[in-house]
């Protein structure tokens, strides 16, 4: 039996369903942030997430700080790319108009290399844009939330350290990291950021992100100071590597509760492998999109290889919007998001299956309740309409 109070199944691209632990976790008691209990907490939370992103180097650097997602872009954008410098955006949907957005608050000169909805740059436009000019950074968008569109890391990478080996691979893994493959040394990524709320498994407030130690470098090396005071590395990395070394500092104070809630989702989530956690976000995928196809559903990544295990988004039959989807669906029990994508966004909606839901599958069968209430809605709209 849960030890939250009964809600509707929340089963969005984040934020996501948190188990019994974390959420007590959250409740904890007040503590100082700069007390031994707390800093020996955080410090560990931060090693944990080494083994999250899969960084055997000492030299790669965590951060945890408060904020959302979206503050990992501004510490991106701040701290590893100078003012007039060109970044390499690649854009499989919303998130990656809004983090060339950040890129231009700061002075930095972003191109986006679009495809079309549902797909990804394909790799030798990409390569031929890396050829034109010298990119300070490329940016890929690991799970576009607002498409469901997947990029592939691994081969990405490859090409760009061939290509341009100077430019800083940044990854956007909001959606992904803790449910997608990635493998920081291994597939030499210099940025991973992420948010607590979504395939972590922690409620919304942090930005979590890793840096390489060329990434760092590089911050180091900067001519110019960061163009932002709380999104400076120079004021986070004494204080992350502070608490990581077990010792109390102070540069504006962390959400001690949230941390700790973190540090309860971390433990749950590395008490099996990397690996097994991506099969199982694999195993459930498939289930989910073998059955939306079954209900005559089409996917906006309409090629497998495009399509993100975290989620599925799926056009609605012709003539459905989501707001006469979305309400019947939560009278059963079940949330999914709407559309984001401008152009779209009244034609599809969002089924969002990561951390807790996809990981103890077994006993919460949110899954099968989700497309139970998804199956029925639409029958039951296609009998309103006399189809
Ligand atoms: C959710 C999301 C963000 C933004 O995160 P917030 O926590 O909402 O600020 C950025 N990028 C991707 C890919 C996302 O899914």
């Amino acid at each position: 039996m849960s030890t939250q109070q009964a809600h509707p199944t929340l089963l969005i691209p984040g934020p996501i369903e948190v188990s019994d632990e974390v959420t007590q976790a959250m409740g904890r008691f007040a503590q100082s942030h700069v007390g031994m209990p707390f800093v020996n907490l955080f410090g560990e939370t931060l090693t944990m997430l080494r083994d999250v992103f899969q960084t055997k180097n000492p030299a790669s650097q965590p951060f945890v700080i408060a904020g959302s997602g979206t503050l990992g872009w501004d510490l991106v954008a701040a701290n590893l790319v100078e003012p007039g410098e060109d970044v390499l955006v690649l854009h499989t949907g919303y998130f990656a108009d809004s983090f060339a957005d950040c890129f231009s608050i700061y002075g930095a000169k972003p191109t986006q290399l679009k495809a079309p909805i549902g797909q990804r740059p394909q790799h030798p436009e990409i390569e031929k844009a890396l050829k034109e000019k010298k990119y300070k950074a490329i940016t890929v968008t690991h799970v576009d939330t607002s498409t469901g569109v997947l990029s592939q890391i691994a081969a990405l990478s490859e090409l760009v350290h061939r290509v341009s080996p100077d430019t800083l691979f940044i990854v956007d893994g909001v959606c992904s990291i803790g449910a997608e493959e990635l493998h920081f040394d291994d597939m030499k990524v210099d940025v991973a950021l992420t948010a607590s709320q979504k395939a972590i498994g922690c409620p919304p407030g942090l930005s979590i992100m890793m840096v390489s130690e060329r990434a760092m470098d590089v911050f180091k090396n900067r001519k110019s100071p960061p163009g932002s005071y709380y999104a400076s590395f120079k004021n986070w990395l004494p204080i992350m590597q502070n608490y990581e070394a077990k010792k109390p500092s102070y540069f504006a104070t962390p959400p001690t509760q949230l941390v700790t809630a973190l540090n309860a989702a971390l433990k749950q989530l590395l008490t099996e492998s990397m690996n097994t956690r991506f099969q199982r976000h694999k195993d459930i995928s498939d289930r989910v999109k073998k059955a939306v196809g079954d209900m005559g559903l089409k996917q906006l990544a309409s090629d497998p290889d495009n399509q993100a295990h975290a989620m599925t988004a799926m056009y609605l039959p012709e003539g459905l919007t989501p707001p006469e989807v979305l309400p019947k669906l939560l009278e059963r029990g079940v949330i999914f998001a709407g559309g984001l994508h401008k152009e779209i966004a009244t034609r599809y909606i969002r089924f969002g299956h990561m951390g807790v839901t996809v990981t103890n599958d077994q006993e919460r069968k949110e899954v099968d309740k989700a497309l139970k209430a998804l199956k029925e809605v639409l029958d039951d709209v296609k009998k309103a309409k006399g189809q």
